[in-house]
């Protein structure tokens, strides 16, 4: 596989990053995940907002501008003729000359970036639908920034898989914020999608964007409020959503069966217009 590097365009075994990059001493560093599909980017202006954003809020500077950046994710998806998958994006702070939790000032950002091929579009967990166990949210209080400091996340993924779930659905306060990584849905008896508004509590989700405005297009009801997973344990459906997922149904909840513990309507309809979508991006 061809990655990039700080303008280089180069083997993944030749790529190097120095044990003073402050993104491994410090997770001082964001990223982004695109979907690719049809070796097109989806959703792709969304995701470079948001790492424009997660840059101004910990004074970040970006290298390239995101012309150039979108520019080098074409280049990676072309090298490697990537047809379905993702390209991973991290930049760091950089490479300072010794340990320091100051930002040092004037060091050049680390740049990487690396494609994953993977099928997208077709996935069995979309058919047959995840497990999820509620645990409590134990990440810092800035999770709208998307930095790579993911070992709470990762905590929690294993705990849920080491328990037989699919994945985690993080609570605080006796609320659900949002999955390990991804955002969480429920649906009510009344056909009303609820998911939690956006704060500081969770990640901005791209595609939980494109839902809403979907959602709104097609005349689908959805609130953004609080919920319990005691509410979500009881709902008619639940669904997550992230970038390389789209939608993915909720079938049990605690164990608790959700609705008949199959995929719901609601689910499915909107993971296929965010297919829809998907394929309106990926044809040009
Ligand atoms: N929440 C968290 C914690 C995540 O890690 C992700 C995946 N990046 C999401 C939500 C979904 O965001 P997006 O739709 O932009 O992939």
């Amino acid at each position: 596989r061809i990655v990039y590097v700080n303008g280089d365009y180069i083997n993944e075994h030749d790529a190097k990053v120095s044990i003073f990059d402050r993104g491994f001493l410090f997770a001082d560093a964001v990223y982004e995940v695109t979907a690719v599909v049809n070796g097109h980017l989806i959703e792709n202006e969304g995701h470079m907002n948001r790492l424009a954003r997660s840059c101004n809020e910990l004074e970040l500077t970006l290298p390239v501008t995101i012309e150039e950046l979108t520019h080098i994710q074409q280049e990676l998806i072309r090298l490697n003729q990537l047809d379905e998958g993702g390209i991973y994006l991290q930049l760091s702070r950089g490479t300072a000359g010794d340990r320091d939790f100051a930002y040092p000032q004037n060091i050049q950002p680390t740049l990487v970036l690396f494609t994953q091929a993977r099928s997208l579009l077709d996935s069995p967990k979309a058919k047959k639908g995840m497990k999820v166990v509620t645990i409590e949210d134990i990440r810092w209080h800035r999770r709208d920034i998307k930095t790579v400091q993911l070992l709470a996340p990762c905590m929690a993924k294993q705990f849920a898989l080491s328990q037989g779930y699919d994945d985690a659905w993080l609570t605080e306060g006796g609320y659900i914020t949002e999955g390990s990584s991804n955002n969480a849905y429920i649906v009510t008896e009344h056909n009303t999608v609820v998911t939690r508004p956006l704060s500081r509590d969770i990640l901005h989700g791209i595609t939980r964007q494109a839902l809403l405005d979907l959602g709104a297009k097609h005349a689908i009801k959805i609130e953004e409020r609080l919920f319990t997973p005691e509410e979500a344990m009881h709902a008619k459906e639940a669904f997550i959503s992230s970038a390389t997922t789209f939608v993915y149904p909720v079938v049990e909840i605690n164990d608790q069966p959700i609705g008949d513990g199959k995929p719901g309507p609601i689910a499915k309809q909107l993971r296929d217009i965010y297919i829809d979508l998907v394929k309106r991006q990926s044809a040009s």
